[in-house]
């Protein structure tokens, strides 16, 4: 069970003024390598707000939070868990949840996203689902090298993590990689610049490790490209 909270305005400089989304720390992967090792709202200033949610004192339900999206205006952008992740058991996500979302969302411009392992065909499934239909989730890569599988998958654009100081304009398959404009300039935030809400945006975005965990963070990056692994067998979701 996750608890979910919406800032209906925020006041978190990278993505401005616009609602967003705290989900309780139950919600993120197994896999996500960043895990207590220089996740960004661990560190930062939302470290308080998202402790209170993962506590449960702060936030409410799914069901809570899809009323105050579906009283969004229409094509209001707005940015899905600026911490925490999808909802599911840490492996799989929960599709009827997402698929509830994603409802919610309609006519509005939600985006996020997810260190869910896309390379799971279940995963795989939810992740096309709600991007098909407008909840635009970005995938997490760990590097160039993992950005470019995630890409080949062609189900949802891509971001990855970037060292503290390297900005590297292309992956290795090629694909243009642009830094996140809110890393580099003042005047940029998400409000403005809403490339993670285009679907299927080409570039692969990159986030430069940043804040009092970016040293762990940036280890993610320099790390071996996780091996691709087998998809599971359809769940009855897919059949
Ligand atoms: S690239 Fe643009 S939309 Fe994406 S996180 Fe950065 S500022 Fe926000």
């Amino acid at each position: 069970m996750h608890t979910y909270h919406m800032t209906r305005v925020s006041t978190n400089t990278k993505t401005g003024p616009i609602p967003v989304t705290t989900i309780s720390d139950n919600s993120c992967p197994v896999i996500c390598p960043l895990k207590k090792k220089g996740c960004y709202p661990e560190y930062g200033p939302l470290a308080m707000h998202w402790r209170a949610v993962s506590a449960g004192t702060r936030g409410g339900t799914l069901d809570e939070l899809c009323v105050k999206i579906k009283a969004l205006p229409k094509r209001q952008l707005w940015r899905w868990a600026q911490a925490g992740d999808l909802p599911g058991d840490g492996t799989l996500i929960d599709f009827a949840a997402l698929a509830q979302l994603v409802e919610a969302n309609t006519g509005r411009r939600g985006f996020g996203y997810t260190h869910y392992d896309p390379f799971i065909a279940h995963n795989a499934m939810a992740i096309r689902y709600a991007n098909e239909r407008g909840f635009i989730i970005n995938l997490s890569a760990n590097n160039l090298a993992h950005a470019d599988q995630l890409a080949a998958l062609g189900i949802a654009p891509v971001a990855t993590v970037l060292p503290i100081e390297w900005s590297p304009e292309r992956t290795p398959e090629g694909r243009h990689v642009a830094e996140c404009p809110a890393n580099v300039r003042d005047d940029m935030m998400c409000a403005n610049c809403e490339i993670c809400a285009v679907p299927m945006h080409k570039s692969i975005i990159g986030f430069r490790a940043h804040g009092s965990g970016a040293k762990k963070a940036q280890i993610v990056f320099f790390a071996r490209t996780p091996k691709l692994i087998e998809s599971h067998e359809p769940t009855p979701i897919e059949a």
